[in-house]
């Protein structure tokens, strides 16, 4: 599998007053895609409401498949500051849930992938994409949000979807 791997730490630029004059501060911040497992014992449990209240995070769900008194799966996007992050995925952890990154669950199997290009119209977050010196179609599991719309659009099956 030829993966890239991208730091995507983003920064924000915010505008701040100081005397009479606007200054530009940058605030690192760091925005991942994580894919929570439940257990049936804590799946009706507001868990991520205290997480970004305790944590100070912003999520975005991508994902969910979550019912009552079995396992259940969310996938999420999650920003904040680094501490603030590596915080809130310790207090997953804590509360008994499962947290992996969804690059874990994404696969562009090289064995299969014939470079047609067909999954880069499909894909909404250009994780896949043409790379024109080597003429081949590169996965980049960062950008990646999980969507599958690229497993139906392969007509070889190369790309692998693991999520529910
Ligand atoms: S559609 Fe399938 S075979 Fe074609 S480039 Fe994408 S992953 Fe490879
Ligand atoms: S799952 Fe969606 S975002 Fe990820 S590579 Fe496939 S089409 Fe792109």
């Amino acid at each position: 599998m030829k993966t890239l791997t991208r730091n995507d730490h983003s920064h924000n630029i915010t505008p701040r007053k100081g005397d009479g004059r606007e200054i530009m501060e940058n605030e690192q911040r760091v925005s991942r895609k994580i894919v929570i497992h439940y257990t049936a014992e804590n799946v009706d449990q507001p868990i991520i409401c205290q997480l970004v209240k305790i944590h100070d995070l912003v999520f975005n769900i991508l994902k969910a498949r979550i019912f009552p008194k079995r396992e259940g799966i969310i996938v999420l996007e999650l920003s904040g500051s680094p501490e603030n992050f590596n915080n809130g995925i310790r207090y997953l952890k804590e509360q008994g849930l499962k947290v992996e990154p969804l690059s874990k669950s994404v696969n562009q199997n090289a064995d299969k992938c014939v470079h047609c290009g067909a999954c880069t119209a499909f894909c909404p977050t250009d994780a896949l994409f043409f790379e024109m010196d080597t003429q081949r179609v590169l996965f980049d599991a960062e950008k990646c949000n999980g969507c599958e719309l690229c497993v139906s659009a392969c007509p070889v099956r190369a790309m692998e979807v693991n999520i529910f």
